[in-house]
């Protein structure tokens, strides 16, 4: 499966409060701020409202912890 957008699985998922598609980032991202069991995830926009910060800061969180080598964000 090879859709537009980068890294895209089977199973979309959906922000919980706009609706957008989310990337495999956001999830882990989601995953990593919030609770890793989480079931329901924020896009980054969504997410960078609800904790009062730029989007750039968690792009660069993203970033962050694919340098530290967390395993939510390892390619599939
Ligand atoms: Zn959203």
């Amino acid at each position: 499966m090879n859709l537009q957008g980068g890294d895209v699985t089977g199973v979309s998922e959906f922000c919980s409060k706009c609706g957008m598609v989310l990337s495999n980032d956001e999830i882990a991202l989601h995953k990593k701020l919030y609770n890793r069991a989480a079931k329901s995830f924020l896009c980054i926009r969504c997410s960078s409202e609800y904790l009062e910060v730029t989007q750039e800061l968690l792009t660069a969180k993203i970033e962050e912890f694919k340098k530290m080598g967390c395993t939510l964000f390892s390619p599939k």
